[in-house]
């Protein structure tokens, strides 16, 4: 529409962010293939966690610039889904390139927004770059099946088709990653989309726009809409709009799942965790300490796979003692400095939900064996730090174990028998992964068969699939039943067809009214 405004020289690289007395840019929405200037009046503020520094902005997108998203996708998927499967794959090749060239722009985009260091933000990415890598086989992957002679002169094979138009609502954890398990996958199966990124860190789907209109993706295929609870709230209702991926917490997945689903749409829906380890006494020390640190710690806890709870069998004292050692090493600091092992937590209000929760650990009976919650950053007073916290002799009961705390607190428990901690893990009410450590092969098979998660790690702490298989997050860490990206992502973005044709040249058999057999 004419009210839609053009953009014309926009760059979501942070060097278009804002210098210091520079005005502070808003983030377009992308749609049809140009980056277009919301008329919203409304919008949030993207901030830098480190230092409370705004960003830019994120318009709320407006109701006409959504259909307007929708319909670029809609005009776009007839084209698309007739283009040859392997010139859909081609784009794919072109932009796992392009997310090489451009990873550490991309990673200092999502150091700036997010927090995390760099060198995790190139994880970031890297997790997602291998999701695009993956697309390029779909010529395999999307095959269908075939018999034939199910009957006499009959075949039947299947097709899986693409939906249409297919929509992504993503957390602020992992502004890259996300995205790319939704997208590359979806539009690679000839589908088109539409994504809104986190409120909260946007830059990385905007710079991934660019690269996928630079390998050649044709306009409309994807499309960005910013927003909060409306923008997904339209997703959720719009009639043309056939699946919804969403990542993110289960207050929000839970209402995108229902009401997405009463107007019809297939979702998927990966939602929160509460990953338990559990630590027998003969696991091999070292190793499992640094384990329970790194997956602990890393990423200011701030990931859907982090290891939140260590559930020791046969006592937990010599190990507390080392991991205090070993955590109390780790550098808190802005993300971008060199060194930095932990940034800060995304906003004021996570860090005050954080430490809200260890004190009600506190106030309920557990020992607090570190505290991160006063720690002081210098040159980065206004960040949202919290350093590493151990939370020691921690019950079921407690508020700090039933919430998902979402920042870097390892909440330490006791068993006396594997069996006992299986039943810990297993009374939660998240499903997402669960780890042990051990040397027993015993221990870990009986661990594998009675664990009731949907990934699971043997002296693996974050058991995160690589794409050739799925994210399975089961019980509450997911909604749906066909997971993320691997065959079922491919069959969550296909519609299965199944066709049965005869070509042979029969004598009449007459006509018969008789329910069709094959005999
Ligand atoms: P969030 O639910 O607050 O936000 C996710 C998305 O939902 C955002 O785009 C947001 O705009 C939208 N949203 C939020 N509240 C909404 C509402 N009431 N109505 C409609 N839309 C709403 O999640 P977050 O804080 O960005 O991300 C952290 C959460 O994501 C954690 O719970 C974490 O465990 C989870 N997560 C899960 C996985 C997984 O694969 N299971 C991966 C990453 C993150």
């Amino acid at each position: 529409p004419a009210s839609l405004h053009r953009l014309s020289c926009f760059s979501a690289s942070p060097q278009a962010y804002p210098l210091h007395g520079n005005p502070i840019s808003r983030v377009p929405n992308f749609i049809g293939g140009q980056f277009l200037e919301s008329r919203s009046e409304s919008s949030i503020d993207v901030i830098n966690p480190a230092t409370q520094e705004i960003v830019s902005r994120v318009p709320l997108t407006t109701n006409e610039e959504f259909k307007a998203a929708v319909g670029a996708a809609k005009s776009a998927f007839p084209k698309w889904r007739n283009t040859p499967i392997t010139a859909r794959q081609r784009v794919m090749f072109k932009l796992q390139e392009l997310i090489r060239r451009d990873m550490d722009k991309l990673a200092l985009n999502i150091t700036t927004e997010q927090g995390k260091t760099l060198k995790d933000a190139q994880g970031d990415v890297f997790r997602g770059l291998e999701v695009v890598e993956h697309a390029c086989g779909m010529g395999t992957l999307q095959m269908g099946e075939y018999v034939s002679n199910v009957s006499h002169g009959i075949d039947t094979y299947s097709i899986r088709e693409p939906l249409g138009v297919c929509a992504g609502i993503c957390p602020f954890n992992f502004p890259a990653m996300i995205p790319l398990w939704m997208f590359p996958v979806a539009v690679t199966c000839g589908n088109t989309f539409v994504l809104k990124p986190s409120e909260k860190d946007p830059g990385a789907s905007m710079l991934l726009a660019e690269l996928a209109m630079e390998a050649g993706l044709p306009d409309g295929v994807l499309n960005i809409v910013h927003g909060a609870n409306d923008t997904v709230n339209n997703i959720c209702d719009d009639e043309d709009i056939r699946a919804v991926s969403f990542v993110g917490s289960n207050t929000a997945g839970m209402h995108i799942y229902s009401r997405a689903a009463a107007k019809g749409k297939r979702v998927q829906s990966n939602m929160g965790a509460k990953n338990h380890a559990i630590i027998m006494p003969d696991a091999s020390p070292d190793a499992t300490i640094n384990a329970l640190v790194a997956a602990g710690f890393g990423a200011a806890g701030q990931r859907c796979m982090a290891l939140s709870t260590a559930v020791f069998v046969g006592g937990s004292k010599s190990w507390e003692d080392e991991i205090i050692k070993r955590a109390s090493a780790l550098k808190v600091n802005a993300g971008v400095e060199p060194e930095t092992d932990l940034g800060p937590v995304i906003s004021r209000q996570a860090k005050d939900r954080i430490c809200r929760l260890v004190q009600s650990g506190i106030d309920s009976g557990a020992r607090v064996v570190l505290d991160g919650r006063n720690i002081v950053v210098p040159g980065y007073k206004d960040g949202n730090f919290v350093g590493p916290t151990l939370l020691a002799d921690v019950s079921s009961d407690m508020e700090c174990y039933k919430e998902e705390i979402f920042g870097p607190v390892l909440l330490s428990m006791q068993a006396d028998s594997l069996e006992d901690a299986i039943d810990i893990v297993n009374r939660n009410k998240y499903g997402n992964g669960a780890s042990i450590f051990t040397t027993s092969g015993v221990s870990a098979r009986k661990f594998q068969s009675e664990i009731e998660a949907g990934q699971v790690g043997i002296n693996v702490p974050i058991p995160v699939p690589l794409p050739f298989f799925s994210f399975t997050g089961s019980k509450a860490s997911f909604a749906g039943d066909l997971n993320f990206y691997g065959k079922a992502g491919v069959q969550f973005f296909t519609q299965i067809k199944t066709v049965t044709q005869q070509w042979k040249d029969l004598p009449s058999q007459g006509v018969s009214l008789a329910m069709p057999t094959s005999q």
